[in-house]
């Protein structure tokens, strides 16, 4: 008797709280650095969804460090109230199998809110580099081996996946030198302390048009139509067979926030999504904003669970397991 009625309490605090949420401002995690494009398409959404959450004030906290599993990790142990979200990418799904011990399980520790965009990545070097295309970056590649610094964004970052990637491809082994995000990265890039980095186009597109850095190749199947980008090679056209990379994005809550609530944030998601400025801010930088299904959140988890199955055999094939 005393069991059901702490189980009634309990369920009626629930009911309460989701029928006036939100109610106070609301944090959106971000689990790199201020600066880089995972923050950039965060701080784009937070403002695009703050209208459709009933102008309640939509912070982003900037949980940085360990390749994201600092942040994530953080609410995957957060209140499951709705007021603290995460927004993360493909590294939901590669983490796992890239680094040993991540202190959370993706597929059991959160709700999935849905998924938010899809962004390419491209290779950059420092401005000072003498290669100038892909082709005679492979061949200082060749020349310099051992000595190039290869910046990321921590051990289990999209930065970190696709440098493995080109290490394991071009059969080279590069001092890799880990960030809080490829933010910061990018100033060391810019200012020649490190020699080459990955990272998505809304970090990399305004640069590469600015010269700030060179653009070498994107990593999708086809080129790119962004004015910054149309004039690079793919991976795969430059000569490295089957490398492909897209940075997926997604908003997630931690496992137990209630169901109305989770509804309501994925209704206001989608009403950001739609949002024009939002499209054109993303768009503008190389994303593409999520239309199809996978705005849904049970198409969002089916679609993480396929992208863990995907890149599990890809990580351990390439042998860029990371202890
Ligand atoms: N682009 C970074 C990554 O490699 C993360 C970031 O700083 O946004 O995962």
């Amino acid at each position: 008797m005393k069991k059901l009625l702490v189980v009634a309490v309990a369920v009626s605090g629930l009911w309460a709280h989701a029928d006036t949420y939100p109610s106070k401002p609301i944090s959106i995690v971000v689990p790199f650095a201020a600066g880089g494009p995972t923050d950039r398409s965060a701080r784009d959404l937070a403002e695009a969804i703050r209208k459709p959450l009933g102008a309640v004030t939509v912070l982003v906290d900037n949980s940085a460090g360990a390749g994201g599993s600092i942040g994530a990790n953080k609410v995957a142990k957060a209140a499951p109230d709705g007021y603290t979200l995460l927004f993360h990418h493909i590294g939901m799904a590669t983490m796992p199998t890239l680094v040993r011990n991540v202190p959370f399980k993706v597929e059991s520790d959160f709700e999935y809110l849905g998924m938010v965009s899809d962004v390419p990545m491209t290779l950059i070097g420092r401005p000072s580099l003498p290669a100038k295309n892909f082709k005679e970056l492979v061949n200082w590649i060749g020349q310099n081996q051992t000595k190039i610094n290869l910046g990321n964004a921590g051990v289990g970052s999209a930065s970190h996946l696709c440098g493995l990637l080109l290490q394991s491809a071009l059969q080279v082994d590069m001092v890799t030198i880990p960030y809080k995000g490829t933010g910061p990265a990018m100033t060391d890039l810019i200012g020649g302390q490190i020699d080459l980095m990955c990272d998505q186009t809304t970090n990399t597109s305004s640069h590469i048009e600015a010269k700030k850095v060179i653009g070498y190749a994107v990593t999708t199947a086809k080129p790119l139509t962004t004015p910054a980008l149309k004039d690079l090679p793919t991976m795969q056209d430059a000569g490295l067979k089957g490398f492909e990379v897209t940075v997926w994005q997604g908003l997630y809550a931690p496992k137990g926030t209630p169901p109305e609530v989770v509804s309501r944030i994925n209704a206001a998601l989608k009403l950001a999504l739609k949002d024009p400025d939002f499209i054109r801010k993303q768009e503008g930088l190389g994303a593409v904003v999520v239309s199809d299904k996978r705005i849904e959140p049970a198409e969002h988890k089916k679609f993480v669970a396929a992208e863990i199955a995907k890149w599990s055999p890809i990580v351990k094939a390439a042998g860029v397991y990371a202890d």
